[in-house]
């Protein structure tokens, strides 16, 4: 595999204000948490006038893709937020026009592919390639499902082993192959393009990696029919749109993908997809500690929350063990407690529990962590195990979070736990 498997990984929460943004420590990308929060510790005053974008943006320091796409992000959700409106709205686009969503299908033995590419009922799949029985994958995985496939080989292929099984997997109707080619090589695009024309092969051939702002996409102009954009890669929700519409002035088509990200960050990206042709917004389907909600899916089908700016609620619904989980080993938001620039006390955290689908005012129950524990104990006493549960975690007020927010653009971090893969050995890319 191209960038290896990995079933657990760190991300970064960014604040700014009120706005949320997500960084994702992508290891082949060199992104780690820890070189994340580095990055955002050096992040000077960002300035004070929100609609200022393009000058707050300038300011961010060189460094961390991720690190400067979150904060472009927390950015819009901000900005979303004090218009009072959806990130799609305040771009003018229709929410109802959304590609579906593609699922993703790591790469595993063939008939473990196509065990999973039919469980999964998926209409849109994504293999993921880059090894020596890649077409085995793909003609077990057609031979087990109707779904359209579309093949990524994450850059693992030289151009004459491109140029070899581009034909053949043509028998297999794929819908697109995306980053055939190592990530420099944009001349070897040029090369395949010329190559596969002579052969009367049609098969359309995306550019991800290679493809990373709008200055890559005038480049490969002429030698890719389509661009995977994320906003991983282009710093940010600007930048991705920059190379959309770079993408639609070559005639490109669109691919809007994501890394392994929460709601934050997929959400975030989902406002650009009317723009779109394809979808592969997957993240939050793969991961099952996800601590916001937004976008929603209905296997495929997408829709966008409407609530101002991302539109992202830190409203988790959890079932009982998971809340467990939550208290039996290091959780997301016992880190929160600390990586705070060591600003917020431990006992700020409250928990407001109400039960699902019943409307109580919220009580405060717990404001430690060992009464939370207790809490729990007694709670699991009393309720099935298995009862679903609304979990809404707060701020005790947002008054108290005010306190510790001295300016608008005073950038605070949150780390959170492993995102952790349902699907081992899945990767994204
Ligand atoms: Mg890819």
């Amino acid at each position: 595999m191209a960038h290896g498997a990995s079933d657990q990984r760190f991300n970064v929460l960014v604040y700014l204000d009120d706005g949320v943004g997500e960084a994702a420590a992508v290891p082949y990308y060199g992104e780690t948490q820890d070189g994340i929060i580095a990055y955002l510790k050096s992040v000077p005053d960002l300035g004070d006038d929100l609609f200022d974008m393009d000058n707050i943006l300038a300011r961010r320091p060189a460094g961390s893709r991720a690190a400067r796409s979150a904060i472009d992000e927390a950015l819009h959700d901000l900005w979303g937020k004090k218009l009072g409106q959806p990130l799609y709205k305040l771009f003018g686009l229709n929410p109802n026009n959304l590609p579906l969503t593609s699922f993703t299908i790591g790469m595993d033995e063939p008939a473990v592919m196509a065990e999973q590419a039919k469980a999964s009922g998926h209409p849109v799949l994504k293999i993921k390639l880059g090894s020596e029985r890649d077409e085995e994958m793909v003609a077990a995985i057609r031979k087990s499902t109707n779904a359209k496939l579309r093949v990524d080989a994450n850059a693992g292929w030289s151009r004459e082993q491109a140029l070899q099984i581009i034909p053949r997997l043509a028998d297999y109707e794929v819908e697109f192959i995306e980053q055939p080619l190592a990530v420099d090589d944009v001349e070897g695009y040029f090369w395949l393009k010329e190559k596969l024309k002579a052969q009367k092969i049609k098969t359309p051939i995306f550019a991800d990696e290679t493809a990373k702002n709008s200055h890559d996409v005038a480049k490969l102009a002429g030698a890719i029919d389509g661009v995977v954009v994320k906003t991983m890669k282009s710093e940010g929700i600007r930048e991705a749109l920059r190379m959309i519409h770079t993408a639609r002035a070559h005639d490109m088509q669109i691919m809007l993908s994501c890394m392994v990200e929460s709601s934050v960050g997929v959400t975030a990206a989902a406002h650009l997809a009317p723009l779109c042709d394809y979808a592969d917004l997957d993240g939050p389907l793969l991961i099952k500690n996800d601590p916001y909600t937004g976008l929603k899916y209905d296997g495929a089908k997408m829709s966008l929350p409407n609530g101002a700016g991302l539109g992202v609620s830190e409203e988790v619904i959890l079932n009982f063990s998971t809340v467990q989980n939550l208290f039996q080993r290091p959780s997301k938001y016992c880190e929160i407690r600390t990586t705070v620039k060591n600003r917020r006390s431990p006992y700020l955290w409250a928990f407001f529990i109400t039960t699902h689908g019943r409307s109580t005012s919220p009580t405060p129950f717990a404001l430690s962590p060992l009464f939370s524990q207790r809490f729990f104990n007694f709670f699991e006493m009393i309720f099935p195990m298995d009862m679903p549960l609304k979990l809404e975690l707060h701020f005790c007020c947002q008054y108290l979070f005010n306190i510790f927010i001295s300016c608008l653009f005073d950038c605070s971090v949150y780390g959170f736990g492993g995102l952790q893969g349902q699907c081992g050995g899945n990767t994204r890319g």
